[in-house]
């Protein structure tokens, strides 16, 4: 019996040197590759089907080759509670993350709906970004106290989550999502309106220079700013779909015929692109 243990054993510490050499490969084949528009990071799913060994060797690994990890952290609460009946800590994911110091601001965390105070402020400590993904919330997940994220210091991006959670796939869609949904869950959590939660500004913010920090590229874009790559998306103000603009900020739905997306290291190069055709 003791034996077969040993196997095992050994058997998985191989199996797990062979799987992340074969991330590392992946890594150098095509890391920075198409003039640098192409980034390799290592992912986690969930906490769910990740062994302890996994989350510390993809841990050590994103720091050797500089890199992010992306993971799944508590989308549910299902999640949580298997992870305190199972790893030992008094609440969920977040808690037995900060436990085995696998928060770190290489980490993009996505949803992280269902954390208390005291998580999130781990969160901030460790610098972790956090994916908003508001369809998906809507959809099945719950609603993330982004408000408290955003006050605590995380920084919080926008998501769309994968297809089987979101049918558009429109970072549009959940910019607009992101600014009703916010409104909608402080009625319900404080039992009153205000329309001044979560506003246009600050959507604007999650969308691009939060962005660029979640995914470590806030360097080169994110903002217009001298000495950055030229990655901007024109709106045309005349359409009817814009009608009528009392704010810029918050002006009326975009439709993608109305939006180019030019991107380019120097402004004589732009390449125009639609970003949708419907
Ligand atoms: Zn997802």
């Amino acid at each position: 019996m003791v034996r077969v243990c040993q196997l095992h054993g050994q058997l998985g510490l191989l199996m797990s040197v062979l799987r992340m050499q074969s991330q590392k490969d992946l890594f150098m084949k095509h890391h920075n590759t198409a003039d640098g528009r192409i980034k390799v990071w290592l992912g986690i799913r969930q906490i769910m089907n990740s062994t302890d060994r996994l989350l510390t060797e993809t841990r050590d690994t994103a720091k050797e080759l500089e890199t992010g990890i992306h993971m799944h952290i508590a989308e549910i609460p299902y999640e949580n509670q298997l992870i305190v009946e199972t790893r030992g800590v008094d609440n969920g994911t977040v808690t037995y993350l900060e436990k085995i110091k696998f928060l770190q601001n290489n980490l993009l965390a996505a949803h992280t709906v269902w954390v208390n105070e005291k998580e999130i402020d781990c969160l901030a400590k460790a610098g972790v970004k956090v994916s908003h993904c508001p369809a998906a919330a809507m959809r099945m997940l719950g609603f993330s106290p982004i408000k408290e994220m955003l006050s605590a210091g995380v920084c919080v991006s926008l998501g769309t989550d994968g297809a089987p959670s979101n049918n558009r796939m429109s970072i549009v869609d959940e910019m607009y999502l992101a600014s009703l949904i916010n409104k909608g869950r402080e009625v319900f959590s404080t039992g009153t309106t205000n329309p001044t939660a979560l506003p246009a500004e600050t959507i604007l913010r999650m969308a691009t220079i939060n962005g660029a920090k979640s995914a470590l590229w806030d360097k080169e874009i994110g903002s217009l700013e001298v000495g950055k790559k030229a990655d901007i998306v024109v709106i045309n103000p005349s359409s009817w779909s814009m009608m009528p603009i009392h704010d810029c900020f918050c002006a009326p739905r975009l439709i993608p015929r109305d939006m180019c997306h030019f991107t380019s290291n120097k402004y004589k190069h732009f390449q125009p692109c639609l970003l949708h055709e419907n």
